[in-house]
Parts: structure tokens; C-alpha cells; sequence
């Protein structure tokens, strides 16, 4: 600040102290790093945690306060005012409000994005916080005295009004409007004093809390779970819950919560995808019954409020929901559990890139209760923490049930060639499990009929012309579709560059439910993919089918790797294991070891033993020896060593720089720039690049990065935080699309 700036803020501070006049710190949603200063002269000020309306620029916004600013803090001569106060009382409670100002430090995010990412939509638009109250009408004494007929010649409407009131004394406001009468109507009668509003009890009320009934008896390996994790007492401590497919996980999360509801306490469950696991769902709502609410993106905009407000009331004593419920209001803390931990869908991919998991333990540490990370296939992070003690680590090896571990063999594709994705002892295994009358799932991640349209003249497959990657061939619309960028065009089988025929090669999940109909014409073929779930309830509907014993074969990609309970499926093809072996990305066995196991834990459950056959080129892989021998342990033991050795996380961390634009030269200068800018700070921290994306050109953008590691996380944030103000300042930046990615999952 300059001197004279310096002299006119205190003059303005002696100002507002003889005033009434405060002056507050609201985060609003504009790319500011932290929260910006208003004047408040209304008495009492809005509260820490409410939501306000101010102006940046010319523009309005909804804003939620920060603090009370003290005296002495303010950083400006003139403010301007706070234009409106919508709450009494604070949306976001002091502790969330405490976790969102360090997630923006953290994850070196604007505050003002981050606060708004725990509103649900409506409340960033205004609405107000409280539920709407439901009113009803009566008549006043003069409303009593009018003269109907006389008041009908003049205004129908109006007597109508009045008549309806004459019959009834009360009459709810929301069935006077379902006879065509409005708000606006019932308030000018009430003006002139014939009408009076009054408030309706709330809806029914929620009844009290329980914690479940019809609890199947404990298996000897969920016993010890759930006395290790009852001797831990209800404050915070992480635990790692390693528990193959079918092991109980899902029973032991919801004694967990029966005995903190009964505690009059919240629990809060995260899980990857609401969509694809309806059954779960449904086994928490016949055990909680209306104590649930759900908190996923699929919701309308006022379901999603409702929810919000049954979280923040305290009526909702069970909180699922995907990413964003790490949000959620909890008044009454008890318990947060994240299911399928390892699932990559709890990173946020754009915008605000924060991890739910993450924050999940952080918000658990903060609010004092205890947090279970549940997973038959725990990520690398979880399982080092837990192999250093700083999580408890708790295991179920067993299935529930006698169907014991599947068999699992691989089938060398160098031997065995594969027509249209499937081998020949694929389709034996296939023809046997059908005449047992078993299911079948066969994984392959890959939609569309062909990853390629190819010339054999010319050797080339068709490029996208705005990615590095091929069209892939959708036969079934005759059409070439970019699964990166969404470009698509009508598939012309000549080459445009000798005409000679081209053919499809390879094999999507079209391709196997076309090869599997002529194969087994007497068997019903399902399709689990984007395109063939599209549709609104579509997915459901093909699940139901599963569940139903209607499809005999069910063909997909990664969504049949979610925790799916089919007891008929006996056995699962994985037809393609290699993209995931040879990956550029550090976490590419991780992934694809998770995959395998989970599509696998779809084998035999209940009393059927199930068989996985696993199709690849390199049956000799390490990873394959892991997963016959159902390892996973094994497998992330050998997997953290290689780690270490390389210095990836969890043995260092890493923060991406990312920068993209239509133009290769720019996205270059700028991150030359950040490069030699960090070099320049002689951090601890490792500046590597700048390098291009794994995939340079996507969508007509050319895109790299900068890459910054350290063993220590003090020192990267140093870094990021001295670099931050400069970027901003360049005029490289604003050529640019550029982000920061801190903790990425993907380089
Ligand atoms: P996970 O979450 O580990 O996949 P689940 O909790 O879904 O396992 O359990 C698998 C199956 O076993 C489910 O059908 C569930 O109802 C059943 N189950 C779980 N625990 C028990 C138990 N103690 N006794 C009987 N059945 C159980
Ligand atoms: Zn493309």
C-alpha cells in the first residue's frame, strides 16, 4: 500500500468505527485468489458463512462472508457497499468454511469457486436457505362481512377466493393455487384486510432415528473388523478397509452407521457413481428407510437443494453421494466412509481440481470423528499410509458365502488368435457357461464396432483432424466418431487417398455383441457402454435386465468394474488386458491391476465358483502372476517398491502446470517461462519440462506441462505460491488456457 493509500484507509477505518458500519470479507466467484472487501452498513452485518450480494465491476454477485474484517485489516479507502444480506444464519458452518479457505490455499484454487462448489445450484442463484414454508389462509372479520354477490359483479375472481375461504377456515395456499389463484391475488386481498396469512406445521415429521433392522449375522472376519474400528471410539481415525468383492464391506459400512445414527449422529458415504450402483442404494434405504438422503449430479437442481437442506436440518442422518457430499453439511458428525476409495472419479478433473478422498480425511481429522477408506483394490497412497500405520489397516479376505476366490487363467493371444475380440478358448469357456444357464460378462474397454478405419494400401488409419488419436468406427450408424473430442462423420469405405477399400481393425463392444449374436443366435446379448446407455434410464434398465436373468451375456467397458451384484455370472472375459500394461502414465498398472480385479470380484458370488479368463499377448507379465494368485497385496507391495525406486508419489508429490491453446508456439513460450521462472527460485522442489500431454493436439488444442516434484509438499506449495502472482502478471499467460493440478491423478 502507498503512504497517501495507507493514510486515506485509516482515515476511512476511524470513519466506520463511529458508525454502524462494518466491513466485511466475502469469497465471490471470480477468478480472485482470496475474498474481497465490502462495506456493510446494515446492523447486525450479515454472518460469517451467509451469503451476500455485491458488485465486481459493473457485475452482481452472490458472495458468502469470509470474516468480519478487523480493524486495522482493511486494505482500501473506498468500498463498496454489500447491496443485499440473504441469510440470517450462516449456509456454510465455521468448520466447512475453515476446510474451504485451506482447500483454496491448498489446491490453489480462487476461494470464490471453491465456496461455491459446496452450494447446491439454487442457493448460488439466491434462493433462500430454509425450506419453504408451507402458508395457509383464512378470513378476516371483514373478510367475513363482504357481500358475496355484490363483490362478484365487480371482481368473480376475487369472491371465488372468498367463497373457497367461507367454506373452510383454513385453506392451504398451495390448493388455492391449483384452482388457478396466485400469490399476487391472495396478497392484495389480504392488503385490503379481508384475507390473513398464516404458516402450516412443516411436513410430517421425520421419525426418530434407528439403526436398522433385518442385520444379517456377522461373518467372523466382519466381526473383527467392526471391533477393531469400535475399540478405536467414535473419535478421528483413519482406517483402511481391504476387503475383496463380496467380502461384506457394504455391511460393515452400514453397522458403522446404524450405531452412530442410533447416537443421533451423521454419517456421511461417499461413493464413486450413484448411477451404476443402484442396488446399493436400495439395500441403505430398506435398512435406514427416510433417514437417507442422496446427493448425486443426476439430481434437478431442487432435489438437490432438498437434500441439502436435510443434511443441514439434521433430518437426513445418512448422507450418500458422489464427489461434491464431501461437502455436505453435517451439524451432527459422526462418521465418514469412502467406498471404492481407489476410484479415480473421486478426482475432480477440471475447474476446481480437488480429491473427495482427500478431503474427506482431512474433513474427518477436522471434525473429530472417525473415516473408513473402503476397497477390494485400495489406491497405492491408502495402502502406503496404511502399510506406515498412519491408517488402521483392516482386511476381509474372504467372500461371504461358499463360492470361495474364482479361478483365473490367461489366455496367450500369441497361441490363440482372436476373431473379432474373442479367442477360441474364450468362446469355448462362453458356449460352456451358457448350456450350464449361467451369465456371462465380458470386459473390453473400449466402445464403438473398431478403433480404426485402415488402409492396407497406404498403411494409415484415419486421424481426427483436431486430435492425435484415430476416428473410431461406430458400424452400427455408419459413422467415424473421435472419442476425444466428439467429432464424428459418416464412414466413406474408400480411401481418400488411393480409393482402395479400407477395413475395420480391431474390436469395440459393438463388434463382440454383433460377433457374439452369430456365435450364440439363441442367447440374449446386453451392451454396457456410454453409447448404448445414453439414453435416460437406459442404464438402469439394462441392469435390471442383468439382475432379472433376461440377458445371458452382458458386453462393457470400465462401468461393469463398479460394484455390481449379479450371483448368476460365473464367468468374466477380459479381452483385452494390454492397453493398460505398457501405459506412459506412472499410474498405468495401478489401473489396470484395479480393473482386472474388480471385473473379476463380478465372478461367481453367493454359491456359484466363478472363472476369469484374462486375453493378452503377454501372459508372462508380472502383473498377470498377482492376480491368479488373487494377490492384491502382493501386487501393490511389489507396485509401491517400483514407486519408491522411480520417486513417484506416494514417495514424492507432484503439482502439474498445465497450458493449452489452438496455437503450438504459445502454449510453449508460456511454459518455458514457468519452467525458467522455477528454476530461477532454487526450490527444493524438481522442475521437470516443459513436455507435451500424453496426448498433444485434443479438440484442436495443442497442450503441455510443467511438472513440479518434491518429497516434501512444503516446498512445492513454496514454489506454486512465489510463481503465482507472476504468471498472472505475463502477457504469455493470457495467450494461453493454463491451470494448476495439485496431487494429479493423470500426467
Ligand atoms: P462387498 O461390499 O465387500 O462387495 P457386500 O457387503 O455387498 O460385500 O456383501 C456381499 C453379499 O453378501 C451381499 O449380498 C450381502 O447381502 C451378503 N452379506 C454380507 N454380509 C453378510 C453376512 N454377515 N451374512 C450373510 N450375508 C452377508
Ligand atoms: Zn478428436
Amino acid at each position: 500500500m502507498t503512504a497517501s493509500l495507507e493514510n486515506q484507509a485509516a482515515e476511512f477505518q476511524s470513519q466506520i468505527m463511529t458508525s454502524d458500519a462494518s466491513v466485511v470479507c466475502v469469497a465471490v466467484p471470480v477468478r480472485v485468489d482470496a475474498g474481497l472487501q465490502y462495506l456493510c452498513d446494515r446492523s447486525p452485518p450479515p454472518p460469517v458463512g451467509g451469503r451476500v450480494v455485491v458488485t465486481v465491476g459493473r457485475k452482481q454477485h452472490i458472495g458468502v462472508v469470509l470474516e468480519h474484517v478487523p480493524e486495522g485489516a482493511v486494505t482500501a479507502a473506498k468500498l463498496k457497499p454489500v447491496l443485499e444480506i440473504l441469510d440470517e444464519t450462516p449456509v456454510i458452518d465455521a468448520p466447512l468454511l475453515a476446510m474451504l479457505s485451506w482447500c483454496a490455499t491448498y489446491y490453489h484454487h480462487p476461494i470464490g469457486d471453491v465456496v461455491v462448489a459446496a452450494l447446491p445450484a439454487l442457493l448460488r442463484r439466491g434462493r433462500p436457505a430454509q425450506p419453504d414454508l408451507e402458508y395457509a389462509w383464512t378470513l378476516t372479520a371483514a373478510g367475513r362481512a363482504i357481500d358475496l354477490t355484490a363483490l362478484a359483479r365487480r371482481a368473480s375472481r376475487q369472491a371465488r377466493i372468498i367463497e373457497a375461504l367461507t367454506d373452510e377456515p383454513h385453506v392451504a395456499e398451495t390448493a388455492l393455487r391449483a384452482r388457478g389463484h396466485t400469490r399476487a391475488e391472495l396478497v392484495k386481498l389480504a392488503e385490503r384486510g379481508w384475507l390473513e396469512r398464516h404458516e402450516l406445521a412443516p411436513g410430517p415429521p421425520v421419525p426418530p432415528r434407528h439403526g436398522g433392522s433385518n442385520e444379517p449375522t456377522l461373518s467372523p472376519d466382519q466381526a473383527e473388523a467392526l471391533a477393531a474400528l469400535d475399540a478405536a471410539g467414535p473419535g478421528f481415525g483413519a482406517s483402511l478397509l481391504h476387503g475383496v468383492t463380496g467380502s461384506g464391506k457394504t455391511e460393515v459400512y452400514m453397522r458403522l452407521i446404524g450405531e452412530r445414527l442410533r447416537r443421533g449422529r451423521q454419517a456421511l458415504l461417499l461413493v464413486p457413481e450413484i448411477s451404476l450402483t443402484p442396488q446399493l442404494v436400495a439395500r441403505l434405504r430398506e435398512r435406514f428407510g427416510r433417514q437417507l438422503a442422496v446427493m448425486h449430479s443426476a439430481l434437478t437442481d431442487a432435489e438437490r437443494l432438498r437434500a441439502w437442506q436435510a443434511c443441514r436440518s439434521g433430518d437426513a442422518g445418512l448422507i450418500v453421494g458422489t464427489r461434491s457430499a464431501v461437502f455436505a453439511p453435517l451439524p451432527h458428525p459422526g462418521l465418514i466412509v469412502v467406498d471404492e476409495e481407489h476410484d479415480a472419479s473421486f478426482k475432480q478433473g477440471d475447474g476446481f481440481r480437488y480429491s473427495a478422498r482427500d478431503l474427506a480425511v482431512y474433513r474427518a481429522q477436522q471434525l473429530d470423528i472417525p473415516i473408513v477408506l473402503g476397497s477390494a483394490t485400495p489406491s497405492l497412497e491408502s495402502y502406503y499410509n496404511a502399510s506406515r500405520r498412519r491408517y488402521r489397516l483392516l482386511q476381509l479376505p474372504r467372500r461371504i458365502g461358499s463360492a470361495g476366490t474364482p479361478r483365473v487363467r490367461v489366455i496367450d493371444l500369441g497361441r490363440h488368435a482372436a476373431h473379432d475380440g474373442l479367442s477360441t478358448p474364450m468362446v469355448e469357456a462362453i458356449t460352456g457357461h451358457l448350456a450350464a444357464g449361467q451369465q456371462i460378462m465380458l470386459f473390453l474397454n473400449r466402445r464403438g464396432f473398431a478403433p480404426a478405419l485402415f488402409c492396407m494400401e497406404c498403411c494409415r488409419a484415419e486421424e481426427c483432424n483436431r486430435c492425435d488419436a484415430r476416428m473410431t468406427v461406430h458400424a452400427t450408424r455408419g459413422k467415424l466418431r473421435c472419442h476425444h473430442c466428439g467429432a464424428g462423420h459418416a464412414l466413406a469405405w474408400g480411401c481418400p487417398h488411393c480409393g482402395a477399400e479400407r477395413i475395420a481393425v480391431g474390436a469395440g463392444t459393438q463388434r463382440v455383441g454383433e460377433a457374439l449374436r452369430a456365435l450364440f443366435p439363441a442367447a440374449r446379448i446386453g451392451r454396457l457402454d456410454r453409447d448404448a446407455t445414453s439414453r435416460r434410464g437406459s442404464l438402469e434398465a439394462v441392469l435390471a435386465d442383468v439382475a432379472a436373468g433376461s440377458i445371458d451375456v452382458l458386453v462393457g467397458t470400465q462401468m461393469l468394474a463398479k460394484g455390481h451384484d449379479f450371483p448368476n455370472v460365473t464367468l468374466v472375459g477380459v479381452l483385452n488386458a494390454d492397453q493398460g500394461l505398457f501405459g506412459t502414465d506412472f499410474r498405468s498398472n495401478e489401473r489396470l491391476a484395479q480393473t482386472i480385479v474388480q471385473v473379476s470380484g463380478r465372478a461367481g458370488r453367493a454359491d456359484r465358483p466363478g472363472e476369469v479368463l484374462i486375453q493378452s499377448h503377454y501372459p508372462g507379465h508380472p502383473l498377470f502372476g498377482y492376480l491368479k494368485e488373487q494377490d492384491y497385496s502382493a501386487f501393490a507391495a511389489e507396485a509401491l517398491a517400483e514407486r519408491e525406486a522411480a520417486r513417484w508419489p506416494p514417495f514424492s508429490h507432484l503439482v502439474v502446470i498445465r497450458a493449452e491453446a489452438t496455437e503450438r508456439q504459445p502454449v510453449f513460450a508460456f511454459l518455458d517461462r514457468i519452467a525458467d521462472a522455477a528454476r530461477a527460485q532454487r526450490s527444493e522442489a524438481a522442475v521437470h519440462g516443459p513436455a507435451p500431454a500424453a496426448m498433444e493436439r485434443r479438440g484442436g488444442r495443442h497442450r503441455a506441462q510443467v511438472l513440479l516434484q518434491s518429497p516434501r509438499r512444503g516446498p512445492l506449495h513454496s514454489l506454486v505460491d512465489a510463481l503465482k502472482p507472476d504468471i498472472r502478471s505475463w502477457p504469455e499467460s493470457r495467450r494461453v488456457r493454463w491451470s494448476i493440478d495439485v496431487d494429479p491423478l493423470e500426467l
